[in-house]
């Protein structure tokens, strides 16, 4: 049994901690593709990489006892995660997803799932009552972010989770904005959680991989099946960097999440600024929701400048603040939702869900808070008409 109870300590120790050969305090990398077996049917426990290696274990044991789930399990990215768990599925099943959820998300399912007759809809999961309504005979599961990208929409987890199960059917959250220290899905009744791992958890925009968890050992049967046989796993480097970015995930998250506090504050009350979107603002959509599930409000914003500020000046104008894709690293980013990130969403779609063409993605960083608030300040004012 562990001797700990709080989440900040099973970031460092949680898992397989170190090596019991060598009292290592890391797992080493074990960079191998296969073991040597003892005799026919004499094996270490250990055949092939693909199927298992103790790295990878380590790692995968970490995040299971992060999430409080039953098994986890690594994979190349987070959309081999996600596609992983789509596989679960089959022809003629549909699955229900939050609007404006990950751009990769909807592209999967829209141009690759729906070549085998995987269907999904796009349904406002904050409402719940239009949730319950479009849940037909087809839906077998509900997949939902929150908060959702980019638009940090908050959905009730408890809520989608209690609706899943009176149906009979799975809810999963891609739970990459809020991580384990913040938001833990499992501990609400949700079935599976995924994470985009290039994000917070590794958290030095170093790597690539994703992870899925799951609450029950019928599931982590079947995912620890179609990992094996559809082969899209995290090597052991980059399941070691991983590990390695866990274990500062606490101390890392606490400075974002102040920073982005912070930040929220400065644009709330910037004259330039129409709109924020931050679920630690008291007044955003879902705060109490929000307040009830999570920790905080993360260290996701988005907003959106007035009509005599020009965009493509403002992002311009950036000096400190990075113009890229991903978010959650320690260097702060800035993105364009609807040419970059959600691009593969056609315009009609996003301007459905409230994606516009002004709105800018904000993934605060690490940094002092006041060179931040400085860069965004000046880039404000140069972006004026
Ligand atoms: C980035 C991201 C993904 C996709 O993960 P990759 O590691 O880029 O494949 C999925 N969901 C969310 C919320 C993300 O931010």
């Amino acid at each position: 049994m562990a001797n700990y109870k709080k989440t900040g300590t099973a970031l460092i120790h949680g898992g397989i901690y170190g090596d019991k050969v060598t009292g290592a305090v890391n797992t080493p990398i074990y960079q191998t593709s296969t073991y040597e077996q003892h005799g026919l049917g004499e094996n270490t426990g250990w055949e092939y990489s693909r199927t298992g290696n103790p790295t990878r274990a380590a790692l995968e044991a970490l995040i299971a006892e992060l999430e409080g789930g039953t098994a986890g399990f690594a994979f190349g990215s987070g959309m081999a995660a996600i596609t992983a768990v789509l596989t679960l599925f089959k022809t003629g099943d549909k699955v229900i997803i939050s609007s404006n959820v990950y751009g990769g998300t909807f592209r999967v399912l829209d141009k690759v799932f729906k070549n085998f007759d995987l269907s999904y809809e796009i349904v406002d999961t904050s409402d719940l009552a239009l949730l319950e309504r479009s849940i037909t005979p087809d839906v077998k599961a509900i997949l939902v972010e929150s908060p959702a990208n980019p638009l940090l929409t908050i959905t009730d987890l408890a809520a989608v989770a209690k609706i899943a199960k009176n149906n009979g059917i799975l809810s999963i959250v891609d739970n990459t904005f809020m991580t384990p220290y913040l938001q833990r899905p499992i501990e609400l009744g949700v079935d599976i959680v995924i994470h985009s791992a290039t994000k917070y958890l590794g958290g030095h925009s170093d790597l690539v991989a994703g992870l899925v968890v799951v609450n029950d050992t019928v599931l982590a049967e079947r995912l620890a099946f179609i990992q094996n046989a559809t082969g899209g796993v995290l090597g052991p480097f980059d399941s070691f960097l991983l590990i390695r970015g866990i274990k500062t995930l606490g101390v890392r998250l606490d400075r974002h999440v102040e920073n982005a506090e912070k930040a929220a504050a400065f644009l709330k009350n910037h004259k330039a600024v129409k709109k924020v979107y931050y679920p630690g603002l008291p007044d955003a959509q879902g705060y109490e929701i929000n307040k009830r599930q999570a920790k905080n409000g993360g260290a996701m914003i988005s907003f959106e400048l007035d009509e005599r500020h020009n965009i493509r000046r403002f992002f311009k104008a950036l000096k400190l603040i990075a113009l890229a894709e991903s978010l959650g690293g320690v260097e702060s980013l800035v993105c364009h939702p609807a040419s970059m990130t959600h691009a593969s969403i056609p315009k009609d779609v996003r301007d459905k869900v409230g994606i516009t063409d002004g709105l800018i993605r904000l993934s605060i960083g690490i940094e002092d808070i006041e060179d931040l608030l400085a860069d965004l300040e000046q880039a404000i004012a140069e972006s004026e008409e």
